[in-house]
């Protein structure tokens, strides 16, 4: 199938690895240009280097911190008139809410909330006017099922997907779609961080841990963020125009409701 956006340009936030990394791989696979974003800067520019030199698209790495002013201005004058953005940034530590501060709340809420919706707020006029925008918004399964020790995350990424459900249904009269994509278990750095814990505290190692862990999935493993990239890229192509506000579950099954 073509997706139909071969010379778009993307931005793709927080992307020097994990599921960032792998949207911005199966969209360069499409022939879109890309703008990466991360804080730190060799691991960006060897990413950069890799999907320009693997699919032939232009690549430009920012480094910056997405979550800050300055980061998302040095993005967009970089990229000002986006065809697709992709909105990521690290999730919030684990813990337990009676330990979290007023700070630490506005943290999450800044990380995995607002700067999403800053860069929709600065993005989507030009992409309505231009008649085509895809945003993805990446958040994780704890939208739909939470977990207790991820309430940062559950309540910040909760804020930002019911924001997009009322907006989304404006800008597609304007072919700019707005979804999600809720990451379950997906094998990433970012997923080994949080299985240390439990290898510490049982003393068994990671290994033994994640293998348990993959088991117990469905699928009987965790995901491959390219089967996460594969799922954006159809979503940001001109054939998904008809798919906005949803709020898409990669979990291998483990969800059990019927919906
Ligand atoms: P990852 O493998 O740790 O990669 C995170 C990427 O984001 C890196 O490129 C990192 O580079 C960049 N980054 C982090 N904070 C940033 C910031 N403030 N500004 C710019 N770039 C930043 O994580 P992942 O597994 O891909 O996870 C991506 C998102 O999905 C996270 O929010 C995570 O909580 C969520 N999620 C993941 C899973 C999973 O199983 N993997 C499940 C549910 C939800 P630098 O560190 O150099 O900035």
């Amino acid at each position: 199938m073509d997706f139909g956006i071969k010379g778009r340009n993307a931005i793709v936030c927080a992307s020097s690895k994990g599921l960032g990394k792998a949207c911005s791989a199966a969209l360069a696979e499409e022939g879109v240009n890309l703008v990466l974003t991360a804080r730190t800067e060799g691991p960006l520019q060897e990413t950069a280097d890799e999907i320009a030199s693997r699919y032939g698209v232009q690549v430009t790495a920012i480094a910056g911190d997405i979550t800050t002013e300055e980061g998302r201005a040095a993005v967009l004058k970089a990229c000002p008139n986006p065809d697709i953005l992709v909105n990521n940034a690290g999730g919030p530590p684990p813990g337990d809410f009676r330990d979290w501060t007023t700070d630490d709340w506005m943290k999450a809420l800044n990380a995995n909330m607002l700067t999403a919706i800053e860069l929709i707020r600065q993005t989507v006029d030009g992409m309505q006017e231009r008649k085509f925008g895809r945003i993805i918004n990446i958040t994780s399964a704890a939208v739909k099922a939470p977990i207790d020790i991820l309430g940062l995350s559950n309540g910040a990424r909760a804020g930002l997907t019911g924001f997009v459900a009322g907006i989304s249904r404006k800008t597609v009269a304007h072919n700019v779609t707005i979804n999600g994509l809720l990451p379950g278990p997906f094998d990433t750095d970012r997923l080994q961080s949080t299985l240390k814990p439990a290898a510490e505290a049982s003393g068994r190692p990671i290994e033994e841990i994640a293998a348990e862990r993959a088991a117990q999935n469905p699928a009987g493993r965790f995901g491959r963020p390219e089967e996460f990239g594969a799922a954006c890229a159809f979503l940001c192509s001109d054939k998904a125009g008809f798919i906005t506000g949803q709020n898409i579950l990669l979990d291998g099954g483990s969800f059990p409701g019927t919906l």
